[in-house]
């Protein structure tokens, strides 16, 4: 199937979706992510009025955004290493995958420099995996309220990477503790922090996402097909 049948097979489903759990379809955004896919894929995204794209590595945000000069909304959704948040202002509006202090010092200090408030997400294990990078869902609360200091990082909600199944059903419970999770923050009224958004669902699950309360879903296979990673 093209890019174009994907992404309206990917509407539709979000749309029933939306339909199922009572919510308006304008309380999700569709975040494409091109990793690993040309330009010429994220060109044929954006003539079927895709605007928001995720990746997950700095040096492809670079190359990309150099060479596409419409203004587009990138997303850095990956594990982010502390000496390479320097590229990132002003090149992305948010950062999904906070999780450790170091590294939110440092966008302190890079976002400061270039006089600007980045958007953040703290990413949560939420299933417990080793693989898997984030906080866990007890040390959420103490990180949030600690970051939320920072005068040049606006922390909008949590992220989280469900378990890799064949069966969404299985990471519903997931995406609800991650809900949950947010809830209580929002009742403890932190400063500096503006709790609306939730990232999870990828292709395989972000159906069952937004029926748990998801802001922002993460589709790439189910967009842009498998990923090759034997090319480079
Ligand atoms: C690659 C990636 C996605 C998209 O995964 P698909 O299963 O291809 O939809 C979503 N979120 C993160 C953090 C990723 O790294």
């Amino acid at each position: 199937m093209s890019i174009k049948e994907n992404l309206l097979e990917v509407e539709k489903n979000i749309q029933a979706a939306c339909k199922r759990a009572g919510r308006n379809r304008d309380e999700v955004t569709l975040i494409a992510v091109s990793k690993t896919k040309p330009v010429s894929d994220i060109r044929e995204a954006m003539d079927c009025g895709i605007t928001v794209f995720g990746e997950n590595k700095v040096q492809e945000i670079r190359d990309k955004t150099e060479e596409i000069k419409e203004p587009l909304h990138w997303h850095m959704i990956g594990h982010l290493q502390t000496n390479k948040v320097k590229y990132l202002p002003g090149k992305v509006d948010m950062i999904h995958s906070v999780d450790k202090l170091s590294l939110a010092e440092e966008i302190e200090k890079q976002s400061a420099k270039n006089d600007l408030v980045m958007d953040v997400l703290c990413e949560v294990n939420m299933a417990g995996e080793d693989t898997k990078f984030g906080l866990t869902p007890e040390e959420t609360p103490e990180f949030v309220k600690k970051i939320a200091a920072f005068p040049h990082v606006r922390v909008r909600g949590l992220m989280t990477i469900a378990p890799y199944t064949e069966d969404p059903e299985s990471n519903r419970v997931y995406f609800k503790g991650l809900y949950e999770l947010m809830e209580a923050l929002k009742k403890e009224n932190i400063e500096g922090t503006q709790l609306d958004t939730l990232s999870m669902g990828m292709t395989g699950d972000y159906e069952v996402a937004i029926e748990e309360g998801a802001t922002f879903v993460r589709v790439g296979t189910g967009i842009f097909g498998e990923r090759d990673y034997s090319k480079k």
